[in-house]
């Protein structure tokens, strides 16, 4: 009888360079178009990954299905105009409007007050008038300019409608985004009844349409600290229509049965959205994420021939591929707030994003993972951790689990949201790369061998987690 140590390996060698070449060509071809997170490319990734979890012996993961649906919900311009003493000004062209932030409206204003600047707004009686607020440049070496919305909400409570001045240039390049502006991006949960009143982002043309191009020089020119507002009574009439289109999304999630302690979950996770296809070009995502989804699949595969060998996991071992990630870690949200296995059952969460290439910093020894956030809630992980990579022997770099780190890729991946339910987490990650982002993120620039030995540390891990004595405790508070 072989000892236990050699039937881990025996498993662990299953993952192969070979075979996560062979997945990764499929994941990240052509055919899948790219994964957007919504579309038809997504949908088919969904599909195959199913179809191997099925191929495996797993089992249906969510409720007797393979999939979790959740809405996303983005909002379309239909149109918008702003006619000013009968003049008409367009929508991304003269001005704009955030639509998830904006309701349908049809209005007409007789009054319209210019009240300062968004940092500095003048107080006033402003109900049932458009309040108009100037915004300073931005400063070179400037952090982020405040949002002006927040600036003057205090003020403009009673006003009808709330505009922001734009300078001539940055208006400027608006139409080149236009699409981007008559689109809003994916949201989950249908948008709360817009209670505030509607802000336009508009020319300085417009703004000297309303209230007179000399009075509105002299208005820019004069010194910030002794500016009183100035009333217009040219009329405005104000339309905006939007609707608002659903679309549904999935994760997919296999569940392989433990055994004496199986209502204690491990999960193993990864993202198998990427960014779509655009202007005719297909952002493949080879490295984000179909390197970690290949190898969540890799270790499906793994740990369900130890299983039929005789040698399956204490603890049950789901496998899961969120979507949504790239809109903003939106699957892995809805699943930690729509849970299908208790959270406080939930072990831990072990996440791949981005395994397969080699970060330009470290190209002088490519044997090693960043490894992100394995000590902030349980003590015992990061020993178990390094006591797996005993066989893969990989440098385990915690550069970026510094707190301090400016990148903060610890709130940047799907792992977080697990985090967030006090669940102990490590995230497997390669860092950022020229291809990242880009088309040019293509499985001819994968590691593959390398890739196969970091999937095998994530393997070790959980082969530990989900067949040690003891639950990982929780012992840390480290959000
Ligand atoms: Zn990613």
């Amino acid at each position: 009888m072989k000892s236990p140590d050699a039937a881990i390996k025996q498993f662990g060698n299953t993952i192969t360079a070979a075979d996560l070449k062979k997945q990764l060509y499929i994941v990240a071809g052509p055919g899948m178009e790219g994964r957007e997170t919504g579309t038809a490319g997504q949908r088919k990734a969904a599909d195959y990954i199913r179809d191997q979890f099925k191929a495996f012996g797993l089992q249906p993961g969510a409720n007797g299905e393979w999939f979790q649906y959740y809405s996303l919900f983005q909002d379309v311009l239909e149109s918008s105009q702003i006619n000013i003493g009968g003049t008409n000004y367009e929508f991304a062209k003269d001005f704009y409007a955030s639509l998830k932030d904006s309701k349908s409206e049809s209005l007409t204003v007789n009054n319209t007050v210019l009240a300062g600047y968004a940092d500095k707004p003048l107080q006033g009686n402003y109900k049932g008038k458009a309040v108009v607020f100037l915004q300073d440049a931005p400063q070179p070496g400037m952090r982020r300019r405040m949002n002006p919305v927040d600036q003057v909400k205090d003020v403009v409570k009673d006003a009808k409608v709330v505009m922001f001045v734009m300078n001539n240039s940055s208006m400027a390049n608006i139409s080149r985004i236009a699409d981007r502006l008559k689109r809003s991006g994916l949201y989950m949960g249908q948008a709360d009844e817009q209670e505030s009143q509607n802000v336009y982002f508009i020319s300085e043309t417009m703004a000297a349409a309303i209230f007179g191009q000399a009075a509105f020089d002299t208005y820019k020119a004069s010194p910030k600290e002794s500016l009183k507002s100035l009333e217009s009574k040219t009329p405005l009439e104000i339309e905006l229509k939007k609707k608002t289109d659903e679309t549904k999304s999935s994760n997919v999630l296999g569940y392989l049965e433990g055994t004496d302690k199986k209502d204690e979950i491990v999960f193993i996770t990864a993202h198998y959205d990427h960014l779509g296809t655009h202007d005719g070009q297909i952002y493949y995502g080879a490295d984000d994420d179909g390197s970690g989804t290949v190898s969540v699949i890799e270790m499906a595969q793994a740990f369900t021939e130890a299983k039929k060998a005789g040698h399956g996991p204490r603890r049950s071992m789901v496998f899961m591929t969120v979507s949504g990630e790239e809109k903003g870690l939106l699957g892995s949200r809805y699943y930690t707030e729509h849970p299908i296995y208790p959270l406080e059952k939930t072990v831990v969460d072990l996440n791949i994003d981005m395994v397969g290439r080699v970060d330009p910093a470290k190209v002088a020894d490519t044997n090693y993972i960043y490894i992100i956030g394995d000590d902030k809630l349980s003590s015992e992980l990061r020993p178990i951790s390094e006591a797996a990579n005993k066989i893969t022997n990989l440098e385990l770099d915690y550069k970026y689990n510094d707190p301090n780190d400016p990148n903060r890729f610890y709130y940047r991946s799907d792992h977080y949201m697990f985090a967030q339910h006090n669940i102990p987490i490590i995230f497997y990650f390669n860092g950022v790369h020229e291809d990242y982002h880009k088309p040019t993120d293509t499985v001819d620039k994968i590691h593959y061998e390398l890739m196969a030995k970091r999937a095998q540390l994530v393997f070790y891990t959980a082969w530990e987690i989900a067949n040690r004595e003891d639950k990982l405790p929780v012992d840390r508070h480290e959000k």
